[in-house]
This record gives C-alpha cells, structure tokens and sequence, in this order.
C-alpha cells in the first residue's frame, strides 16, 4: 500500500512538472510568434499552439476543418531543432510534406565543436557579400550606385560614385582573413566579379535567361506577356535583372550557405539614407542596423516552404541566437565606427515593415535570406554611403581593401561575432 501511494505520489508530481512545464512550452512559443513571427497579427489561421504541440495550416479555413498540414509533438522539439541543424532543405520539405514530424537523424544528434587554442576553430561560417556590381555599369543596372554631386559647400570637389557590391565583397574580403586567422572555415557566396551562379550577369542572360524565365512561366510567378517579353531582344536589361534574376540569384546563395551548413552567417550590406531620393546629394543622417528573419506579413504564409520556414524559426534557437549574435555585432558598429544605432522612427521602413526586438538596432525582417538560411544570422546594414563624411571616406582607395573606413567595418563584424562565440561556448 505503501509503495502504491509513492508510486502515485510520484506519478502526480511528474504530471504536474511535465504540465507546468508543457504551459510555459505554449506561452512561450505563442509570444515568440506574435512578437518576432507575425507582424500585421494576421496569421494565427496558420498554425496553433497547444498542449499537443504546434500544427500548421495550410490556410485559415483548413484551421476551422482541422485539416492539419503538419504536427509536431513538444516532446520531439529536440529532435525537430537537431533535424533543422543537420538536413537539407530538400530533405527537410520533404519530410514537413509528410504531414508528421519523426527524427530523420540516424548518425548522432549531438554536434561538438573540437576547440583549440584558436577562439573560432572548428567553426564554420558563410558570408554573403550583398548585390553584385564590381563597377559603377553593374551598380547602376542592380541600383545600387550613388552619385553624390560636387559640392562646394560640404568640401566636395568632384562627384563622388560608390556601388555598394564593391564595398561589401572588400568588407567580406577582410572578415573572412581575420575569421581564418582564429581557425574559422569561411565560405563566401560570390566573388568579386562572379554571382553566386558562377558567372558573370551578362554571361548568365546568355546561357540562363530563357530557361530561368520558361521555368518561371511555368510555376505561374510570371505571366505570359512577361515571358515573351523577356524572351524577346526588347527586354531591359533592368527588367530582368529585377523580374527574373534577383531572386534567383539570391535563391542560389541561400542554396549554397545551406548546402556549406553553417554554425553561423553573415550578410554584408551597407545603407543609405531612404529619404534622400536618387542619392545625387549628401544626407546629415547615418546609422547602423541588424536584421533577423521573422515580421512575416499577412499573404507571406501562401506557399508550403514558407509555412516551413514559419515553423522552423518558431521552434529551433536560429532567431534567438541570431538576435543575440546581432546584438553583439550592432554594438561594435556603434563604438568602433561611431555611428549611431537605428531607433524604429529614423526610418519609415523600420515601422512598416519589421518588427523591433529586444536587442538595440535589430529588428525582425521577412527578408529572402533570413527567411531561407538556415542557421543564425548577422544581416549588417551599416552606416549610410550617402552620410556627408562617409561618402568622402567610402570613395578613397580604388582597391577597396585598403580603404581605412571598410577596414574598421570587418573590424566591427568581427570583433562583434568573437565576442559573442567567446561568451557563449
Ligand atoms: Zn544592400
């Protein structure tokens, strides 16, 4: 009798613990939707969080009918975090397709790092040098070149020209030395005059174009005029880069960071000042941010993969870890640039379309990349190129790696990405 009583002692203990433990489990998954996840609070016809676990809907009526996409129970989240670590994109669509979440991971789930003296040994990490202009020709086509204007006034003599692309594959350049040196594996999406197809944007409107844009027909992203525009000699230049190329190059370099599978990445942008349209003058303003995935808006659930990436950043550490590493990074923007961080009201964008955190100048972004990658994520917007000093700064130096102001950018990225793997072994 005795023993009887211990037993269901222990039995009501177990239940309590494990229900305490299942309601924290929900309370904390539903915050993290509705704060980092849903921007417009449009998207709970989607999924649901219960004491079975997490389910995905493929539209708000199938929530109704309980017509489940996919489950996943509390007890397999491990697993789930692990399975998302470890597999393929392709593997992973795979297996949400199958409606039920079971562990694909046969040769071990525990993954170490083998450290030595070096602070980044046996870490691997992806950079993406954003856009790809290496001149002011490929810049104007990508729209990412400024003009800045001669201008007694502020000490310009002659018109000053900066495309991004070329500043962020020397920033990338950089970093990657200085992450090698601490014994990291750096892998970079492009090179300096290559995309992440391999090849240059003219040699790949000669040999991709017209499958890129049947392909395109035929998964009903483009329309039929569209697809015998872009198969015609009439097609701008303009046009298709931004129709048919730019997402699929960005598709591709999500595709090679998470063939590379990446304990973490870092993508390379520089800003500019919004307000300042056409970007011929300088502008007072310049700050840095960081942006994480999430901030999913109110039709951005309509495909299968991105209800995936949905779940998937609800459930692994990737938005925490990425926020966290963000923060680490933004710090060292500020105090080794001595440029400001971004509050949500010094852009527009900042409050229409993302979500803040609880981190300083990071902010939840539905962005391509840090939607797809799999891993956490530093999406570096700093300073503004058409600040009134570093557009002076941006413009020494033909071979951007030498230039002292790009130099201090790498020095931020890593310094802040050290700091955070030395706190956080
Ligand atoms: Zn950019």
């Amino acid at each position: 009798m005795k023993y009887f009583i211990t037993v269901l002692i222990l039995l009501f203990t177990l239940t309590c613990v494990s229900q305490v433990d299942v309601q924290s489990k929900i309370k904390y998954h539903t915050e993290k939707a509705q704060n980092y996840l849903d921007k417009e609070k449009a998207l709970s016809g989607y999924y649901s969080i219960d004491k079975d676990g997490i389910k995905m809907y493929a539209s708000p009526t199938d929530k109704i009918n309980h017509k489940i996409e996919f489950q996943i129970d509390w007890l397999d989240m491990y697993l789930f975090k692990m399975t998302c670590q470890k597999h393929s994109s392709e593997s992973l669509m795979e297996k949400y397709k199958s409606g039920k979440f079971t562990s694909l991971i046969q040769d071990g789930i525990y993954i170490g790092y083998n450290r030595s003296e070096k602070k980044l040994q046996g870490l691997k990490i992806a950079i993406d040098p954003g856009h790809i202009a290496n001149d002011f020709e490929m810049g104007d086509l990508e729209k990412k070149h400024i003009i800045i204007k001669g201008d007694s006034i502020n000490g310009i003599k002659d018109s000053i020209e900066i495309a991004e692309g070329i500043l962020t594959y020397a920033t990338a350049i950089l970093l990657k030395e200085k992450l090698e040196k601490e014994g990291a594996t750096v892998f970079l999406t492009r090179t300096a005059d290559k995309c992440a197809f391999g090849k240059t944007y003219q040699q790949w409107k000669k040999d991709d174009l017209k499958n890129a844009v049947d392909s395109l027909y035929k998964i009903g992203e483009i329309k039929a005029w569209q697809k015998d525009y872009f198969n015609s000699s009439k097609a701008k230049d303009r046009d298709i880069f931004r129709v048919i190329f730019r997402d699929l190059e960005l598709a591709k370099r999500v595709e090679l960071i998470n063939n590379f599978n990446p304990d973490y990445t870092v993508v390379i942008h520089y800003n500019v000042d919004e307000t300042n349209l056409d970007w011929i003058k300088t502008t007072d303003k310049n700050f840095n941010m960081c942006f994480v995935g999430g901030a999913f808006m109110k039709n951005d659930l309509i495909t299968k993969e991105k209800r995936f990436e949905f779940l998937r950043l609800l459930i692994t550490d990737d938005l925490e870890k990425s926020i966290a590493i963000s923060s680490s990074v933004i710090k060292k923007f500020e105090s080794e640039l001595n440029v400001p961080t971004a509050s949500a009201r010094d852009a527009k964008y900042l409050i229409e379309g993302c979500l803040p955190t609880e981190a300083n100048g990071v902010y939840c972004r539905n962005l391509q990349l840090p939607r797809y990658i799999h891993s956490p994520i530093v999406y570096g917007e700093t300073l503004y190129q058409d600040n009134i000093n570093e557009c002076k700064l941006l413009s020494a130096e033909t071979d951007k790696t030498k230039n002292k102001r790009i130099q201090q950018v790498a020095d931020a990225y890593f310094k802040g990405i050290l700091n955070y793997v030395s706190t956080n072994k």
